[in-house]
């Protein structure tokens, strides 16, 4: 009897010496988790590898190739895996390989109905199996030509590589689907992303959740002059960065009385930047209060006049925690390829207002220098406002 079985790789997890077996654990729970809606599983590791098996009969998610992509990719989601693939696992003497390696292709040629050459690699753990790993290739490729006439054997660039593997059980499989790589969410301490409606933000979030950060985020919410929609695209958004990045709390902060009081008493080519400040404090608090070390920003030097090297560095001081703003040395271009990667560009595109656009001067300050900071915050309570924003109204949503 075969069954099927998902294979999946290791990466950089390996390399640590001494942490090792925690970041392994935590890989496991990781997957745990994000396998909880897929039927019973179990999952198991042997050196850099883990197995994946249904612990149920006829679970579909096991079944065919198109029918585990939607598991496999769940797989592909969790920081810390390198490749999946579906494996075809059995016991049995080489007719049993054979057999079941027959089969394996015959499915594998039902999904990719283009392939026309292959070759076969061979491993062979279980030292006891009487024929060595050139013999078992030889002989399993040989029964795969006599059994599909359109497939021919291409040694240096086949359509697939048929995998056998001769341990305990023997596997076949082909085709891996590339993981996302990183570290398990988890290792890291966490942090507050200042997650907006933009392309941006959702990419610095998965980044740092990428190095092992488990992530909170707050969003800056003013209705109505942003509606409910453009609040509803920061809860997609954030659903689509929690694939990758597990349980998150989005914190919707009710903006609009701070902001008005900044329309109306500091000067408008200043007013990104004191909101910028106000919006920091905020985050900053927030993120105190609930055990997160630092904040993230989808900020990238240059992009906009906010954004600036001197506006950075007069919105850093406000705040003591470390800012980290993972897309800064980055170009539009290349954050605009993750965004499509973790499936959230259509969503980021999607044309709500958002917070800064409405209430932003035509001609902000570029260079802005202490005396301007001043100067635009002198007719603002700011305390009150960051306490103001922190107190009132704070939405808390559990993705
Ligand atoms: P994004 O694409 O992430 O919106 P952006 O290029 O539009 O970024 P800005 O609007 O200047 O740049 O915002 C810079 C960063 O400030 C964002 O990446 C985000 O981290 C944070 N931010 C901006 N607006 C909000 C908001 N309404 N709520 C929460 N964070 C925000
Ligand atoms: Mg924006």
């Amino acid at each position: 009897m075969a069954t099927n079985v998902i294979l999946a790789r290791m990466g950089e997890v390996t390399l640590k010496g001494l942490n090792r077996g925690r970041f392994e654990a935590q890989l496991m729970n990781n997957l745990r988790y994000r396998l909880r809606s897929f039927g019973k599983v179990s999952i198991f590791q042997s050196q850099s590898r883990i197995w994946i098996e249904s612990k149920e009969e006829g679970n579909p998610y096991f079944e065919t190739e198109e029918s585990a992509k939607e598991l496999m990719t769940a797989v592909t989601q969790v920081f810390g895996i390198v490749s999946v693939s579906l494996a075809r696992k059995f016991q049995g003497d080489i007719n049993d390989i054979d057999r079941n390696a027959e089969e394996y292709v015959k499915n594998l040629l039902a999904a990719n109905p283009s392939y026309k050459t292959f070759k076969v690699e061979c491993k062979r753990g279980n030292k006891k199996f009487p024929m060595n790993s050139p013999m078992i290739c030889e002989e399993v490729g040989a029964w795969i030509l006599e059994h599909f006439e359109n497939l021919s054997v291409d040694v240096h660039n086949p359509d697939f590589i048929l995998h056998v593997e001769v341990r305990d059980d023997n596997y076949v499989y082909a085709g891996k689907m590339m993981g996302h790589r990183g570290l398990p969410v988890g290792t890291a301490g966490k942090g507050m992303l200042l997650l907006s409606g933009g392309i941006d933000s959702p990419v610095a979030g998965y980044m740092m959740a990428s190095r092992g950060m488990p992530i909170d985020a707050v969003y800056f919410h003013s209705f109505p002059y942003t509606s409910e929609q453009a609040k509803q695209k920061v809860v997609d958004l954030a659903k689509i960065v929690s694939r990758f990045s597990g349980r998150m709390n989005l914190y919707i902060v009710d903006f609009t009385k701070i902001q008005l009081d900044m329309v109306k008493n500091s000067p408008h080519d200043m007013l990104t930047i004191v909101m910028r400040r106000v919006m920091l404090q905020i985050a900053e608090q927030i993120a105190k209060k609930n055990d997160c070390k630092c904040l993230i920003t989808g900020e990238s030097l240059g992009q906009v006049a906010s954004q600036t090297l001197e506006a950075i560095s007069i919105t850093n001081e406000v705040v003591d925690m470390p800012i980290l703003r993972p897309l800064i040395g980055m170009d539009k271009e290349a954050t605009v390829k993750i965004s499509r990667d973790i499936g959230a560009f259509e969503t980021s595109i999607l044309p709500y207002e958002d917070c800064c656009t409405i209430f932003v001067a035509k001609h902000p300050k570029t260079h802005p220098k202490h005396a301007d900071i001043e100067e635009a915050e002198k007719n603002l309570d700011i305390e009150a406002m960051v306490k103001q924003g922190v107190e009132e109204n704070l939405e808390v949503i559990k993705i």
